[in-house]
């Protein structure tokens, strides 16, 4: 089987498959946030070599679907401008706004721009003086430190005409967001390992500590998650509630310092809407105020919020892990990867895309 049969450590994975059985005596729920795990989860059948007490929900950790519709409809406004160049990750050009999308806008002859770093936006400022150039910055930890260092040189160089449309988003407070849930079934965390390589893990002490929910700093890999989930059920099953760390090769607890401190300089932390799941205080980032002058929701304000018509997309509950994509009756059928109706089925981190591409996950779950 594709995928399957191209696990690079076959012999690990079989191993850490049978002691998840060995030690799994309950029933579990366990989330992995990011969307990245859930891609391999799908792509690699993982959840066939698992025990069938244990219940894997797909967390909110995919960008470009927590970026709320009204930010893509202020990007929309901005590229409409004259005399503007919108540049932005390829991913968000298909994710659909209130009435269109940038790809549509793109085709009818919008100056938008696909940039691989966000530094590419900035060399587009030095050659366009006289074009307002305006970064799409969307993402979590991962992705603020290069848009923090996009607007860091565009101080450095004086640049007057290079502007930030931020998005980010911090896990931390989505996952207690998602604890606090009052129907909250999540009993354990895989955190996301790339997060964590720069935040590190210390905020997460607090939140298994108080939540009593383990938290495991894991991997992308096969081996990795199925360890991740091993150690998960590991505390599970003996009443324990700690952070472990699986990803020991790239994450340190206290993270990436050099990184955290560009972050700090750059970013402050700021109340956020998260698509579907609506405002997380201290739950995102926002330039600082000697960067304000690079703000594009500053320099650039939509007059108008613009509505949206409710197209039956349930991406908030399969954000919080409430819905699985294939209950959404749009699932496969109007909604597909080519033509998407919602964020998570355009998305390369997005659930309902993962559930599409890889047919392992679309068969009933365990115990359904
Ligand atoms: S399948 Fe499509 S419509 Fe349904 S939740 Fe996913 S993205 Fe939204």
């Amino acid at each position: 089987m594709k995928y399957v049969d191209e696990y690079r450590q076959p012999h690990l994975v079989r191993t850490l498959s049978d002691a998840l059985h060995k030690i799994t005596t309950k029933p579990w729920t366990i989330m992995e946030v990011c969307g990245g795990q859930t891609h391999s989860i799908a792509k690699f059948g993982l959840h066939a070599l698992l025990p069938k007490s244990l219940r894997l929900i797909h967390g909110p950790g995919c960008p470009v679907c927590v970026t709320p519709i009204h930010l893509i409809d202020h990007a929309l406004h901005i590229a409409a401008q004259p005399n503007t160049i919108l540049c932005s990750f390829g991913d968000m050009l298909r994710v659909p706004g209130s009435h269109t999308n940038l790809l549509s806008m793109k085709a009818k002859g919008s100056d938008i721009r696909i940039v691989h770093s966000p530094l590419e936006s900035v060399h587009i400022a030095k050659h366009n003086p006289h074009k307002q150039v305006i970064l799409f910055a969307v993402g979590f930890e991962t992705t603020a430190p290069a848009n923090a260092m996009a607007v860091y040189q565009a101080k450095q160089l004086e640049l007057k005409n290079f502007f930030l449309l931020a998005s980010h988003v911090l896990v931390p407070p989505a996952m207690q967001c998602i604890l606090d849930s009052p129907d909250n079934e999540v009993q354990a965390f895989l955190a996301a390992g790339h997060v964590c390589t720069i935040t590190g893990y210390r905020d997460y002490h607090a939140l298994a500590k108080t939540y009593k929910t383990p938290i495991v700093v894991t991997g992308f890999e096969p081996v990795d998650i199925l360890q991740g989930l091993y150690l998960c059920v590991q505390q599970l099953e003996n009443n324990a509630c700690y952070v472990e760390n699986q990803y020991q090769r790239s994450v340190q607890e206290q993270g990436n310092l050099h990184t955290q401190s560009l972050l700090n300089t750059v970013f402050k932390i700021v109340d956020r809407q998260w698509r579907g799941i609506g405002r997380i205080s201290s739950s995102g980032l926002g330039l600082q105020d000697p960067y304000a002058d690079y703000d594009a929701a500053i320099q650039f304000p939509i007059e108008t919020p613009l509505t949206c018509r409710d197209n039956g997309c349930i991406s908030g509950l399969i954000l919080q892990g409430k819905k699985r994509p294939n209950e959404c009756p749009l699932f496969g059928k109007q909604c597909t990867p080519e033509n998407p109706l919602g964020a998570p089925m355009v998305s390369t981190e997005g659930a309902c895309s993962a559930y599409y591409q890889y047919s392992t996950l679309r068969a009933p779950y365990h115990g359904e």
